[in-house]
């Protein structure tokens, strides 16, 4: 007997039908004598919808009352998914975040679980109940709703599979796997046996919205036996997620996948004087009112002055260049301050680019070939990423899933 939970995302529990297979899936895994916890999202589409209400009312919704809509979506699907499992004679019961006790902070529309209590779920998988968690929410310490971030029930789901100690985290949706890019963007594009945990942090950083990245790093924090799988098969053992790079690194793929972002937008504060603790001048503001800079490029300084750009989550740009023209430009003298969302980001990844060389050239020439220029490159040990004009993001993909061979095993 194993303790499973199973996370299925929005187009799993799209429709009455859809979460009926659900529960027949979860019905086939306690015949063979499992304990299941099932964590699902809101049906597709819904979280949008509520999103999009909200700014009806105020276009830039206040986050603690935005969480408390957004949260809604995933309440429905557990009370539906319950009722599927009850009609098939299966014991269940839905809880909600704050039922559960999944504590975050307060950082509403992007909170971090804290602690997570098993009790109740224990007790009632020992009772033979199938436990129906709703993804993507928690509740502070005060008692307010709040919610983790697009993509959070993925996280939800490998929380509580760590909290629980449980056997396997499967994370079915609507693809049956990890794939070397995005298969909508690249038909060619092939599905991984396996990846590592680094690879797949990476991706998951980079904009691959398979998995949200802290549903990764939750799983390599303790451990968590990951696994990609497809709802709508039968059979299949999709991507697992693994902890052992393969022996001797030349047996690695150089490159494993591709990632890409829409979701980033470029600030650049130009004409700065160069000069000790500008970086911070200009960054600590932005990282006082809690906005993620990913990005940052500082460029060769000529007459005294220089130009500083970096990124920031698209959402978040007008925040940002309000914050930097109202409390930083006067004060260092920035000649301009301006913003691009008109870009994207693509990442390539792969443990073995390690011991080969030539990669980010490789890289460089396959974008040059086809007329992309390139504004910003970032680099870590096992990924290049490089931002350029968002119109040219796919086609960018699609020439390097080529030039990379990742079509081929
Ligand atoms: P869910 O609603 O089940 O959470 P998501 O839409 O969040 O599903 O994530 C699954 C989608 O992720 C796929 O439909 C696919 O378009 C996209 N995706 C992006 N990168 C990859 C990748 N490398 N491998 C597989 N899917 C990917
Ligand atoms: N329903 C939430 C979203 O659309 C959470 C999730 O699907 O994981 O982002
Ligand atoms: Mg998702």
């Amino acid at each position: 007997m194993a303790l499973i939970v199973q996370k299925y995302g929005g187009t799993s529990v799209a429709n009455p039908e859809r979460i009926r297979n659900v529960a027949n899936r979860v019905a086939r895994y306690k015949a063979l004598g499992h304990q299941v916890v099932v964590v699902v999202s809101a049906m597709s589409g819904e979280t949008n919808r509520l999103i999009g209400l909200a700014k009806e009312i105020m276009p830039d919704p206040d986050p603690r009352e935005l969480d408390v809509m957004v949260s809604t979506g995933e309440q429905v699907t557990i009370g539906m998914t319950a009722l599927a499992l009850l009609e098939l004679g299966i014991k269940a019961k839905s809880y909600t975040g704050s039922q559960v006790k999944i504590l975050t902070d307060d950082a509403f529309t992007k909170a971090r679980i804290l602690d997570i209590d098993q009790h109740n779920l224990k007790k009632d998988l020992d009772a033979g109940y199938v436990c129906v968690v709703a993804g993507f929410q928690g509740v502070d310490a005060n008692g307010n709703i709040t919610t983790l971030g697009r993509g959070g029930s993925d996280t939800t789901g490998v929380a509580l599979a760590a909290a629980l100690g449980a056997d396997e985290c499967q994370i079915y949706t609507d693809v049956d796997g990890v794939y070397t890019t995005d298969p909508r963007v690249v038909p060619e594009a092939r599905r991984l046996d396996k990846i590592t945990f680094e690879e797949m942090l990476e991706l998951a950083s980079q904009g691959s919205k398979v998995l949200q990245i802290r549903s990764v790093e939750f799983a390599g924090k303790y451990k968590v036996k990951l696994r990609v799988l497809s709802s709508f098969e039968e059979e299949g053992d999709g991507t697992l997620i693994t902890f052992e790079e393969n022996e001797g690194s030349m047996e690695n793929p150089i490159i494993s996948g591709i990632a890409f972002n829409r979701d980033e937008a470029k600030i650049t504060v130009a004409g700065v004087p160069d000069k000790p603790g500008i970086a911070y001048q200009i960054l600590g503001p932005v990282a006082d009112a809690n906005i993620d800079v990913d990005m940052i490029i500082q460029n060769v300084g000529a007459d005294g002055t220089t130009d500083f750009t970096f990124t920031v989550h698209k959402n978040e740009m007008n925040k940002a260049l309000s914050i930097l023209r109202e409390k930083v430009q006067g004060h260092i003298q920035a000649r301009e301050i301006h913003g691009d969302d008109k870009i994207a980001k693509v990442s390539v990844v792969g443990v073995g680019m390690r011991s080969h060389v030539g990669i980010a050239s490789q890289m460089f020439r396959t974008l040059a070939e086809e007329g992309i220029n390139i504004q910003m490159i970032s680099t870590s040990e096992i990924k290049i990423a490089v931002v350029i004009e968002e119109k040219y993001m796919e086609l960018a993909v699609r020439v390097l899933h080529k030039a990379f061979d990742l079509e081929n095993a």
